[in-house]
């Protein structure tokens, strides 16, 4: 049997479950990357994680290339491009892991369809979450709303389901790919955008001893180091989630394990730091079973101040705070940092997103495509899921976490203190 196997979200040779079937299940494999054209003329994303994409793909093709095998790649709309790519490569089936954008969905269902009328299989896999949206349910089998119930759920059905993290597969002998040797593979400017430094690493290799690091280090004081941009208190993970270099299934079971290992590392700041990975696969969930998130509100909360109305005076102020010249120096600190490296810290997130909306009375909506269109690690669910938090859209929690808006006033009177 030969076999495509489609990598998008999960640019890694470890754990992937694609992957891992295709290779048990075929003779010959052939990998294969869309540059999706639609997609990347729109400029939803930017440089930053473009560029941060095209490093990963660069690893992913050295590796598959130590496993005697080249990663195919074409640029063009997804849907002809793989069933193309299916038919000319004679291929019997095609393997991907899911995704659970509503974009994504749609595509998936039509190819599914229209590879299953050519007769060829398809097999796809749960890979981006831990757990997917059906598989965390409340009492009454509807999703959660509120992240506490969730999180709860998510812990039993962990020690009711511990998922496995599988190791690099066992390529077959036969490979088919040489055929595509030829073929350069692009740059950012090839594909429209600006060649940017990268200021994180990216790639598998670069994914795990990250992971490393942060266990041996920050990790053990996370409960509190998280809460200071000013140092190097959180993973930066993030970028390496949102392109799949390495599982959430991996970081969990990391944890736990340095957890196991004793020594100075706490329980608190470990499930604390696991409590981000679950509040990652709660806004995945809360995407894949409301999608009209990421089109408008999740709750219309009574008595929250109208947004400024569209004029000159709006548009200058919208243009401010993009710009990072605000006045406000921990605002604008947070901004020319997003706008030259494509990070931004968790807690400076919150300040600038409160600020957007509660100081300057501009829509969420418009800061979070501004979001996208910078961040690394730019991701539907998590940016579309923190900016209605921040906007007060939804989501309670227990937590004993300052609320964006507590966390930005408290930024102020800081700053009022110094300055007075
Ligand atoms: C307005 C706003 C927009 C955001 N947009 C994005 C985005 O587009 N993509 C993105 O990945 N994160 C987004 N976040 C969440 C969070 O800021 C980043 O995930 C975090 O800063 C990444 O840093 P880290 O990897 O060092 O996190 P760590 O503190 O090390 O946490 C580990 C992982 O948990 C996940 N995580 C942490 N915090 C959150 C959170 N609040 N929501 C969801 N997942 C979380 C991330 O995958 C992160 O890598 C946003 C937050 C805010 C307030």
């Amino acid at each position: 049997m030969r076999g495509l196997v489609w990598f998008r979200r999960d640019l890694r040779l470890r754990d992937n479950p694609a992957l891992s079937a295709a290779c048990k299940e075929c003779r010959e494999i052939v990998p294969l990357f869309v540059f999706d054209e639609p997609l990347l003329r729109s400029h939803v994303f930017g440089s930053a994680c473009v560029g941060f994409m095209l490093g990963c793909l660069d690893e992913l093709r050295r590796s598959l290339a130590g496993h005697g095998l080249t990663l195919a790649w074409q640029t063009g709309e997804p849907i002809d491009t793989v069933l193309r790519m299916a038919r000319d490569l004679a291929v019997d089936a095609v393997y991907w892991n899911r995704d659970y954008e509503p974009v994504a969905l749609e595509r998936d269902r039509t190819i599914r369809q229209r590879l299953a009328q050519q007769g060829r299989t398809v097999r796809t896999f749960k890979d981006h979450v831990v757990f997917e949206a059906e598989e965390v349910l409340g009492q009454t089998g509807q999703p959660f709303q509120r992240y506490s119930a969730y999180r709860d759920r998510w812990w039993i059905k962990w020690r009711a389901a511990t998922p496995s993290v599988l190791p690099v597969p066992a390529f077959p002998s036969r490979h088919r790919g040489s055929v595509l040797d030829a073929v350069a593979w692009p740059s950012a400017t090839a594909l429209g955008y600006n060649p940017v430094p990268l200021w994180i690493e990216p790639g598998e290799q670069a994914a795990h001893a990250r992971l490393q690091w942060f266990l041996r280090g920050p990790v053990h004081e996370y409960v509190s180091g998280r809460n200071l941009p000013a140092i190097e208190g959180t993973s930066k993970l993030s970028p390496h989630l949102r392109f799949g270099t390495i599982s959430a299934r991996t970081l969990v079971h990391a944890a736990l394990g340095a957890l196991s290992k004793g020594g100075r590392v706490s329980r608190a700041d470990v499930f604390s730091w696991i409590d981000e990975l679950v509040w990652r696969e709660f806004f995945q969930q809360v995407l894949a079973a409301f999608p009209r998130v990421a089109e408008g509100p999740f709750k219309t909360k009574p008595g929250l101040p109208a947004p400024r109305p569209a004029g000159p005076d709006r548009n200058r102020l919208f243009a401010a705070w993009c710009q990072g010249q605000t006045g406000y120096p921990i605002v604008d600190a947070g901004m020319r940092q997003l706008n030259q490296t494509g990070w931004m810290h968790n807690r400076m997130r919150m300040v600038v997103a409160s600020f957007l909306v509660k100081d300057l009375r501009i829509d969420w909506q418009s800061g979070e495509r501004h979001f996208m269109q910078q961040l690394v690690d730019g991701d539907l669910a998590a940016n579309n899921g923190n900016w209605q938090w921040c906007a007060s859209r939804r989501f309670r929690a227990k937590s004993s976490i300052p609320r964006a808006s507590t966390f930005a006033a408290m930024c102020r009177n800081w700053l009022t203190c110094r300055r007075n």
